[in-house]
């Protein structure tokens, strides 16, 4: 195994820096390495120590990582205002690149979780959806796309009050216009786009990020797919339509997932589209059970209906006084209509994070009609170019 050997007390040290990292506990796990909590004397504190694998694959990878949250900390938002997690150091330790970041609290889904994905309140999903909005929309300015924007990568910070939320996990990150991977972000908030291999830009952390709000809400994953295929056509069933047919035409992939009839495309699984006749139905109780204790995968037998509007109106049931239901509702069709601008097969009808960023769901202006985004403005063209360093000042890995 290319993972360094942990044990409490093990100090990491910056050799250059000669500072000295404490590992007290285990924060996390994953194919890149390990996530410690470490302690600094000098400052009487904690940090989260991300230690890459011992291999050049990762290490190249956690490379990217670190330019990418350089650009973003120190050119985009140097005052700590855009819920970006903070960079702190890195280094080479044992042939071990480790990146030093503040150390954040739980992440939403464990949020969600704790919950027992009852959904969370409109309040909280209205407050970390402006939140995660203000990120993106740095991001986007920085041409930066996070490609695995989810709720495990979005972390509470538990320093503060009111609670404030930061997005971590560069590690699958890249910049706009020099996408090389074309399989990525996690599964439940895949982007039609990356699905059928077509040219992605940022707006494929926008609908991931549509995903998170229905989830936030629901309390359960808006596409819960336990295939691609399985995600087109719950896309297409809970949005009504499917991805424009110049996408279809052009996108890589079209030919996996539909076949083409005349001037339309069909979805090849016509058959079984036709016994499918909802993406969700209640739990059963056992289900219902083993979900308090583990991630629900078994996603086809959520709710019993399928639109989008259906979805929302239903779940999560709340208990409310019948003032706060009336109310509630008004909110929950402002949702509906939020989620409609995101979670939209068209990335260029898709809205951008700042447009996105006026919907009366956020404003808390009063929801009428649906809402038109004011035009895109054209961007200042980037100045800064955004160079991904593979060998950040930290000597040679070999
Ligand atoms: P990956 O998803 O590539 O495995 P992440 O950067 O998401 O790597 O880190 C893995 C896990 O480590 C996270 O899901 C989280 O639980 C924990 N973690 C990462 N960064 C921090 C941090 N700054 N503070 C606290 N925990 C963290
Ligand atoms: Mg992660």
């Amino acid at each position: 195994d290319s993972n360094l050997i942990l044990y409490v007390n093990f100090v990491l040290v910056n050799m250059v820096s000669k500072q000295r990292y404490v590992v007290k506990d285990l924060l996390g796990q994953g194919t890149f390495g390990q996530v410690a909590k470490c302690w600094v004397s000098e400052n009487n504190s904690y940090v989260a120590v991300k230690i890459i694998k011992n291999d050049p694959a990762y290490y190249r990878q956690a490379s990217v990582e670190i330019s990418l949250l350089h650009v973003l900390n120190w050119k985009f938002d140097p005052d700590d205002k855009h819920h970006i997690v903070r960079i702190l150091d890195y280094f080479v330790y044992q042939r071990h690149l480790c990146i030093t970041f503040e150390i954040l609290g739980p992440n939403l889904f464990e949020l969600i979780k704790m919950n027992n994905y009852k959904g969370l309140s409109l309040n909280i999903v209205q407050m970390f959806s402006r939140q995660i909005l203000n990120a993106l929309i740095v991001m986007k300015d920085a041409g930066i796309i996070h490609c695995d924007l989810k709720p495990e990568n979005i972390l509470i910070s538990t320093s503060v009050k009111p609670p404030e939320i930061k997005i971590i996990d560069f590690g699958s990150a890249c910049v706009e216009g020099q996408t090389i991977y074309s399989y990525i972000q996690s599964r439940y908030y895949r982007s039609p786009e990356v699905l059928l291999g077509y040219p992605y830009t940022t707006a494929i952390d926008m609908w991931s990020f549509g995903c998170i709000v229905a989830e936030l809400f629901l309390g359960l994953p808006l596409f819960p797919a336990d295939s691609e295929f399985d995600l087109l056509k719950r896309m297409i069933e809970t949005l009504g339509g499917q991805p424009p047919d110049d996408l279809l035409r052009d996108a890589k992939n079209t030919s996996k997932f539909f076949k083409h009839v005349g001037s339309i495309y069909r979805l090849e699984d016509d058959k079984a589209c036709k016994g499918v006749t909802s993406a969700y139905c209640v739990l059963t109780v056992e289900e219902f059970e083993a979900r308090e204790s583990k991630r629900p995968e078994m996603g086809k037998h959520y709710f019993n209906c399928a639109k989008l509007e259906e979805i929302v109106a239903n779940y999560p049931y709340r208990k409310n006084l019948p003032e706060e239901i009336k109310k509630e509702n008004l909110t929950r069709v402002a949702l509906v209509d939020f989620l409609r601008g995101l979670v939209e097969f068209d990335p260029g009808k898709r809205w951008s994070p700042l447009q996105a960023s006026h919907h009366p769901f956020l404003t808390g202006e009063p929801f009428i009609c649906p809402f038109e985004p004011p035009p895109e403005t054209p961007r200042i063209p980037v100045i800064h170019t955004v160079s991904v360093d593979h060998n950040p000042g930290v000597g040679h890995w070999l």
